[in-house]
């Protein structure tokens, strides 16, 4: 029996950040310029406070200078703009995040409408998306866990162009971006939601699956075209007594099934996880090169 070969994210990501620590340090030296990135956090949820502290260390270890806002979880929404209208406005400032979900009495449009698109790191301003769908139009940034995808295919030298790939969800944030990418990169795209009929009757005919849903254990090894890679960009918590937190992380692939069907598979934990934030330090070094106009 042969297993898929596995894709190490954690350690694509590490190489990446040593790249970009290597660029960081060669733009202080030639123009005096450090990279900085503004993270807005609203609300005391457990999971995004975790997420901006991560964020906040992956800067640290690379040189970026980062800056937080924290809001309370009552704050206006005008709070939150004026935040976002003061770091628009900083030369200090590259890249600009405001962390999700925001609490419902706000409007997520606004927001993030609000954030001027040369800081967008994060690529959700609908101008960066819809600059995305277009043939022969750039967007200033790419979101990052889509972006982290691709990445990594590249890394293990995956050919992409005329291949079939099917992506399973269809999230702003995920599904939807990774989708373009790949038709951007001349893969022929199919799109599985939750309203799909037969959704294995269509993964089975990928080369390459990018799986973003949060259902643990969705695809099995019989959805898997033998030979197909697969990408799972799914984090989900499943019970677990034997773990001392009493829970462990799953994908929305069935590991053990699939890895003895495709060529090529990501873990999780490490696949793609550490590529999200590896792509947003890219994108701040990648802001500040372009505002200052550094090669
Ligand atoms: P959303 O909940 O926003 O989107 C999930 C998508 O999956 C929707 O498009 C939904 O369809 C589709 N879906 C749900 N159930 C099914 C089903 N049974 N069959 C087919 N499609 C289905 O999630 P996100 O995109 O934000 O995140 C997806 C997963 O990725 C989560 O596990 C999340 O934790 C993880 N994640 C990981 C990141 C990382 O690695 N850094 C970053 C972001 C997310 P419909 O549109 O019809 O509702």
């Amino acid at each position: 029996e042969t297993f898929a070969k596995v894709i190490d994210g954690k350690r694509v990501a590490q190489d990446i950040r040593e790249e970009i620590g290597v660029e960081i340090s060669r733009m202080k030296e030639e123009i005096g310029i450090v990279p900085g990135l503004a993270v807005i956090l609203v609300g005391d949820r457990k999971d995004s406070a975790t997420y901006v502290r991560n964020k906040k260390k992956a800067c640290d270890t690379v040189g970026i200078n980062s800056y937080e806002a924290r809001l309370a979880e009552d704050s206006t929404e005008e709070e939150v703009l004026n935040h976002i209208s003061k770091f628009n406005d900083d030369p200090s400032v590259h890249g600009i995040l405001v962390q999700l979900p925001l609490p419902s009495h706000m409007n997520e449009q606004n927001i993030l409408n609000a954030v001027c698109i040369e800081k967008d790191v994060d690529g959700f301003h609908p101008l960066n998306i819809g600059r995305l769908a277009m043939r022969g139009r750039e967007p200033l940034f790419v979101p990052c866990t889509p972006k982290g995808c691709i990445e990594l295919l590249h890394r293990y030298d995956i050919p992409i162009k005329g291949k079939r790939a099917v992506v399973i969800g269809r999230s702003n944030i995920v599904g939807m971006p990774a989708a373009l990418l790949l038709q951007r990169e001349d893969a022929t795209v199919s799109i599985v939601h939750s309203r799909t009929k037969n959704p294995e009757e269509i993964t089975r005919q990928a080369d390459i699956i990018i799986s973003a849903v949060g259902q643990p254990n969705m695809v099995r090894g019989s959805w898997v075209k033998p030979g197909a890679v697969l990408i799972d960009v799914g984090i989900n918590p499943v019970e677990d007594p034997a773990s001392p937190r009493g829970y462990r992380l799953v994908g929305d692939i069935c590991y053990d099934e699939a890895r003895k069907v495709a060529s090529a598979i990501t873990p999780v934990p490490g696949g793609v996880g550490p590529m999200t934030i590896a792509m947003l330090l890219s994108n701040t070094l990648l802001s500040a090169k372009r505002i200052h106009n550094f090669r």
